[in-house]
């Protein structure tokens, strides 16, 4: 028996592993599995994500039956449940996309040797990325750790061989027959239905091709909005480069960033709780959990800031400017330890996504590979003045801000600014 396992992968067209399966057996059973070990670490039984995953398994369960097949569905600790499979079924081979995650690497492991031992074959194939692991290194073999030297070496790189389709429709004969079952319930898994929905995206031409000039507005609609797709799957990668190439260099140099903080977390996976420039593990964070809440609440007293908090509690999405402000804020203004917000964030937001996640926040906090440097202070009046003028957005989150019920400052920002870059100067000048 062949098995086909979805993990951040979940759409059927030009889905690599999919299709190799496909186009080299028959009867390729799909499956999913709901893995207990990550959703038991979930404390919110309303999580938007699990939601997400969930509608979106019921609809290829329901494309699946329409091709005369299903999606066998678990839920259980892999190894747990692989350990059932083997013993119920004659495996011989199972086919996934790879995940560069180093829990994911470690779990992936450990299902290969149980497969191993039980004669049958692991096979791993790239659909997240367009270049994963060792295809954009330098000269000498190590990983780029700067954007701009990776990007042109990625872009030279880049032809229609990596970008095709995998057209899976051709060997949808080759799904098993199978007779439907039951999906097994959120309930039943402990969690409910969100009223938080994944933002809706769009690949308009126009929107685009105005892409440069729109997407630092986040009153504006300047942004795709793929992101929560693109960690899902339920976007293929190669189709969106396919469209950058032909509308806008910039939207391409996003998708390459992605890229990038996927190379770097495989290459670097203790970047996950450590800073990646190792002198700035030392910075004498303040930790106030005071500030920490009201920073978390959306009341700073600083109503970009607290516009963005807002968006994110609200909707689950925060725009990119508001990301890099709101995380500038924690780490530098109230001195707050980035892996306090990468956590929140990670709870938070719909299309969290590890490497994206730790490479945006050690980049505000300026601990990561390619950051910005420590004495860059984001002024969180000034990044108003640029780009939200007419205070659109800020009216949008914060209505009350121009009230009396409007908390004052925690921090006052002058002070804020200078203590910062006084602190990280003094904590790295001890290591050289
Ligand atoms: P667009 O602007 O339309 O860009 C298209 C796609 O390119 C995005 O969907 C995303 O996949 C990729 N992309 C864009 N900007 C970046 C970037 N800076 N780094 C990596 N990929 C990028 N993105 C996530 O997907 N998950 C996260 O958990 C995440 N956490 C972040 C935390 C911080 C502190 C910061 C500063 C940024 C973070 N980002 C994260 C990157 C970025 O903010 C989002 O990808 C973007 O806002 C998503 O909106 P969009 O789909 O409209 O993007």
């Amino acid at each position: 028996m062949v098995l086909f396992w979805f993990r951040r992968d979940l759409r059927i067209s030009d889905n690599a592993a999919l299709y190799h399966a496909l186009k080299k057996h028959k009867e390729v059973q799909p499956f999913f599995i709901f893995d207990s070990t990550i959703l038991s670490k979930l404390e919110n039984t309303e999580d938007a994500r699990v939601n997400f995953i969930y509608n979106t398994i019921k609809e290829l369960k329901s494309e699946l039956q329409k091709l005369g097949s299903d999606l066998k569905v678990y839920y259980g600790e892999p190894a747990k449940i692989f350990t059932h499979l083997i013993h119920e079924n004659k495996i011989t081979h199972v086919y996934a996309n790879r995940d560069y995650e180093p829990s994911a690497i470690i779990r992936d492991k450990s299902i290969l040797n149980l497969l191993q031992e039980n004669k049958a074959e692991f096979i791993a194939k790239k659909d997240h990325v367009i270049f994963d692991r060792d295809e954009v290194i330098k000269k000498d073999g190590k990983p780029y750790t700067i954007f701009t030297p990776y990007s042109k070496v990625w872009k030279a790189k880049l032809n229609s061989f990596y970008t095709r389709s995998y057209p899976t429709e051709k060997y949808m004969d080759n799904l098993k027959k199978s007779t439907p079952d039951d999906l097994i319930s959120l309930e039943t898994m402990n969690f409910k239905n969100s009223t938080i929905k994944a933002p809706k995206f769009n690949l308009a031409k126009e929107l685009i091709s105005n892409y440069r000039l729109n997407r630092d507005f986040p009153a504006l609609d300047g942004t795709s909005k793929i992101s929560v797709q693109l960690r899902f799957g339920t976007l293929s990668i190669r189709k969106m480069v396919q469209l950058a190439i032909q509308h806008n260099e910039t939207w391409l140099n996003e998708l390459i960033w992605r890229d990038f903080y996927q190379s770097i977390l495989y290459h670097f996976p203790h970047t996950v709780g450590k800073s990646f420039k190792s002198k700035y593990d030392f910075i004498p964070w303040i930790n106030n959990e005071d500030h920490f809440d009201k920073w978390c609440k959306g009341e700073t007293g600083y109503p970009i800031v607290d516009a963005g908090m807002r968006e994110l509690n609200e909707t689950g999405f925060m725009h990119n400017r508001v990301r890099m402000i709101t995380a500038s804020f924690l780490t530098k203004h109230l001195l707050i330890d980035w892996r306090w917000g990468e956590r929140y964030f990670a709870e938070k937001l719909l299309d969290f996504d590890l490497a994206s996640n730790v490479g945006g926040w050690q980049w505000a906090a300026s601990s990561g590979c390619d950051a910005v440097p420590y004495f860059r202070v984001f002024n969180p009046y000034l990044q108003t003045e640029r780009f939200d003028k007419n205070e659109v957005y800020i009216k949008k989150w914060v209505p009350e801000y121009q009230s009396s019920q409007y908390p004052e400052p925690i921090v006052e920002h002058k002070m804020a600014r200078q203590r910062a870059i006084d602190t990280y100067k003094k904590s790295l000048s001890n290591y050289k």
